[in-house]
């Protein structure tokens, strides 16, 4: 029998929102999550909000289920790093998750493959659940390297960690043309990626792993697409970006990913 694996939406804040917005959204949402009938709120929530705003959101939602995630992290434990926030950090503030190798990170501060593996490697050393991201640019989709890439991408997030942790890692394909570009994959293209990521996660560790490992969809996530993309096989929630700064928007998003799978 197939593993159930819940699934997960988490909100991407990026760099908005000041600290009175940012609280209020936590607490609206908040509020949003807890009028929701079972069944319609059975995903994990998260929310990320930008770094300086990280403890106030993390007061909001404390004793809620609601988790919270870092957008970024050094992968070293501490020292001299001016500006980085070590995983123990973020783990001692509260933060249940860190977003790895989004692909702003990839493009303008020089997060790579190498330098993901390693923060997944110490992320679960301090019991925070990566979220590992991988996508093809639009001319690599063109020159017919997506799978390549994003395989490699997979490989090297995850070659750092055992069975068991993979199993309780997250991993988000967000296709790099879709983001922020009000472009979406379609729910087939967006599932075929899934369905290669799971057969590879398959290949290197085992299939009760690929099964556990839960895959999220990034990229342009509007309440009018998420159905087709919630209700793939190997889509296990979302990671969303400008959806989830509009409460109304980011209920709908949840409301979808907890009851099409
Ligand atoms: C993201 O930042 O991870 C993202 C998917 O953004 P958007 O939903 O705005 O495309």
């Amino acid at each position: 029998m197939t593993y159930k694996r819940r699934p997960v939406v988490v909100g991407n804040w990026k760099m908005n929102l000041s600290l009175t917005e940012a609280t209020e959204l936590a607490r609206g949402l908040l509020e949003r999550l807890a009028s929701l009938g079972e069944g319609e709120s059975s995903a994990e929530v998260g929310i990320a909000p930008s770094t300086p705003f990280l403890s106030a959101v993390i007061n909001c939602v404390e004793g809620s289920d609601l988790g919270v995630s870092a957008q970024h992290m050094s992968h070293h434990r501490s020292g001299a790093f001016t500006g980085e926030s070590a995983p123990s950090q973020l783990a001692d503030i509260g933060c249940r998750y860190i977003i790895l190798g989004h692909s702003e990170r990839r493009q303008y501060y020089g997060e790579t493959n190498e330098s993901v593996s390693l923060a997944a490697r110490a992320a679960h050393d301090v019991g925070l659940t990566p979220i590992l991201c991988v996508g093809e640019t639009l001319s690599q989709r063109d020159d017919g390297e997506t799978l390549a890439v994003v395989l490699k991408q997979v490989e090297e997030a995850f070659k750092l960690l055992s069975a068991e942790e993979a199993a309780h890692t997250i991993c988000a394909y967000e296709p790099v043309w879709a983001i922020g570009t009000g472009r979406t994959a379609t729910p087939e293209q967006a599932q075929d990626v899934h369905y290669a990521i799971r057969q590879h996660l398959k290949e290197l560790y085992s299939e009760q792993v690929a099964d556990r490992v839960r895959l999220q969809y990034g990229g342009s996530v509007k309440p009018g697409n998420a159905t087709g993309l919630m209700s793939q096989a190997d889509i296990d929630g979302a990671l969303v970006g400008g959806a989830s700064l509009d409460v109304d928007s980011f209920q709908t998003i949840i409301h979808i990913a907890s009851t099409d799978q």
